[in-house]
């Protein structure tokens, strides 16, 4: 159809929370032939190896796209029985988690009442966290409730695992935990 740029600037102005890109759909442009081209470029002459999302234990199948040894795209494998090319909210995202400026590649410390975070060696850290973890077990440690009931629990310490933790590590995660008494576990993968 016929866009004018008073039709443009009209529907992407009154479109509030809207962009440009939604103006033109609300016009009844289809985006569809220029965003598939996009992606055909990307992928063209792109490695195309078969995965499995790491997420969790619905395990849907992906297609990794490599040119010359980096990843440029990742995206849900059409040929699968049970996730036919869709990837929920997680999976869409895997490709930030290999390709990303933002994430954190160095252990932070931020001392208490300090403001700024600190760079620390990774064995310092985790020394530092086993010796916070005995030290808050042996103070809250309960054996027994008043009434006699064995418990062998502490109320002290949380467990919290984050939404890019895989099945397997957040079941030895939580096996760990409640080894060591922990009943508070939650983790955040339920988007
Ligand atoms: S996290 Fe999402 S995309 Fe990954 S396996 Fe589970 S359901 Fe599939």
């Amino acid at each position: 159809m016929q866009v004018t740029r008073r039709d443009f600037l009209r529907l992407t102005a009154s479109a509030g929370t809207g962009t440009a890109i939604g103006g033109l759909v609300g016009l009844g442009v289809s985006l569809a032939p220029a965003a598939a081209r996009a992606q055909e470029l990307r992928i063209k002459d792109a490695k195309t190896t078969p995965s499995i999302c790491p997420f969790c234990s619905v395990g849907c199948a992906t297609l990794i796209h490599t040119v010359n040894g980096q990843i440029v795209n990742i995206e849900g494998d059409p040929r699968s029985p049970h996730n036919e090319g869709t990837l929920c909210p997680k999976g869409a995202a895997i490709y930030q988690l290999h390709m990303n400026p933002n994430r954190a590649t160095k252990v932070l410390h931020r001392k208490p009442g300090a403001s700024d975070w600190e760079v620390v060696e990774l064995e310092w850290a985790m020394d530092r966290v086993a010796e916070l973890i005995k030290k808050t077990r042996d103070e809250t440690f309960i054996e027994k409730l008043p009434n006699g009931k064995l418990v062998n629990m502490t109320p002290a310490i949380f467990g919290l695992g984050g939404a890019t933790l895989d099945s397997e590590f957040n079941h030895v995660c939580q096996k760990f935990w409640r080894g060591l008494g922990v009943v508070a576990i939650e983790n955040q993968a339920r988007i």
